[in-house]
């Protein structure tokens, strides 16, 4: 994660600022100086765009902990101009599981906002929020009703909205999964639409670019929702590649790149006797060539990291795994032997041709056959 800077850790987990974020917050300073400012104006001005990005972390940490409740680990929460995300492992299998996750985060703004509420009322502040041009006059209203905005905004019922995310757990309890995503990727993208038509009408690019933001989302979600549609209760060897290229640890460095430009294939299983060393990339191979020369052996460039799976694994344990551990090939065994490859690519076309059956013509009337 080059393109963000590590700023804290929060139960366990990193908190990191996307360079955008920093971006905006040296661009506000800039432009309360520039505004005639004093450094100390500047300053508050930049502190109130703090908060409302503590109080979007701690947004990120309800889902989180949520999440932790459930086994599902968090990896990082890292702070856009537009907000934060927090990326957990996995979505849990269980809808009512990713409900409460979902609604985890927007009931910390929920309970921010009432307790600046209470301070609010014992103090006898005022409920007017201050404007950007006036920083920090009502810090305590401006925040209370950010955090109002924050609750309303993510539970918008819109992928990658927390609210399309409830909308969706909850359909799944009445449908299947896949069938609940594609239709709150629907009613998201309809959304989308409405944003856009709006933000055309008033002329307000903020609203068209959450428009965008939505659309892309709803459709990112209904392919994830897919693949794990096809992917449920298959074995991995319905995915395997079958004919590919082994190299043996002796190779040089020049026989890989002569199968690389020979094939399709851009990664080689490193092969000695039955036993499977390790997955020569295609970009290791560039970093040897380029590092070492064509005459080194392959087995001296190799770098670990990768792992096996079985051909009778499930497909959906072996893709996350995959993802988890950045591995775009591994090995397929059985019983110790290599029988396969099972690469992020072959997923891909498995979710083309399921896509491209879905909207293939029925050989009969299918509405009263049992789904096969
Ligand atoms: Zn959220």
């Amino acid at each position: 994660m080059k393109s963000s800077v590590r700023v804290g850790t929060a139960a366990g987990i990193g908190i990191f600022l996307h360079w955008t974020f920093l971006l905006l917050i040296v661009g506000l300073f800039v432009f309360y100086l520039l505004r005639g400012e004093n450094l100390a104006a500047a300053l508050v001005g930049v502190g109130v765009v703090g908060a409302v990005f503590l109080c979007v972390v701690l947004h990120e940490l309800g889902h989180a902990l949520a999440a932790r409740r459930y086994n599902v680990p968090t990896r990082d929460i890292t702070l856009y101009p537009i907000g934060g995300v927090a990326r957990l492992q996995r979505i849990p299998e269980e809808p009512m599981k990713e409900f409460w996750i979902a609604v985890a985060g927007p009931a910390v703004n929920l309970v921010i906002a009432i307790l600046l509420l209470l301070v609010i009322l014992a103090t006898g502040a005022s409920f007017a929020p201050s404007s950007i041009l006036d920083p920090g006059t009502h810090l305590l209203a401006t925040l209370m009703w950010l955090n109002v905005v924050l609750v309303g905004f993510n539970l918008l019922p819109a992928f990658p909205m927390d609210g399309g995310r409830v909308l969706r757990a909850l359909l799944a309890t009445r449908t299947d999964y896949a069938r609940a995503t594609e239709i709150a990727a629907n009613v998201g993208q309809g959304m989308a639409i409405l944003f856009g038509l709006v933000g055309l009408v008033f002329f307000n690019p903020f609203l068209l670019f959450i428009a965008l933001f939505v659309y892309v989302g709803a459709q990112q979600e209904a392919r994830q929702a897919m693949l794990r549609a096809v992917t449920q209760g298959v074995p991995v060897r319905q995915a395997m590649m079958t004919r590919f290229t082994r190299l043996a640890p002796e190779d040089t460095v020049a026989d890989a790149v002569e199968a690389l430009l020979a094939g399709s294939d851009q990664d080689f299983p490193v092969v000695e006797g039955e036993a499977v060393v390790g997955v020569l990339t295609r970009k290791q191979l560039m970093k040897a060539l380029s590092e070492h020369g064509r005459t080194v052996r392959v087995g001296d460039v190799l770098e670990g990291g990768c792992f096996t799976v079985e051909d009778g694994a499930l497909l959906e344990e072996a893709f996350a795994r995959m993802v988890e551990a950045s591995c775009s090939t591994v090995p397929v065994m059985r019983g110790g032997r290599l029988v396969g490859l099972l690469t992020l690519e072959n997923l891909g076309e498995l979710l083309m041709i399921n896509s491209a059956l879905r909207k293939a013509p029925a050989p009969h009337d299918s509405a009263s056959m049992p789904p096969s």
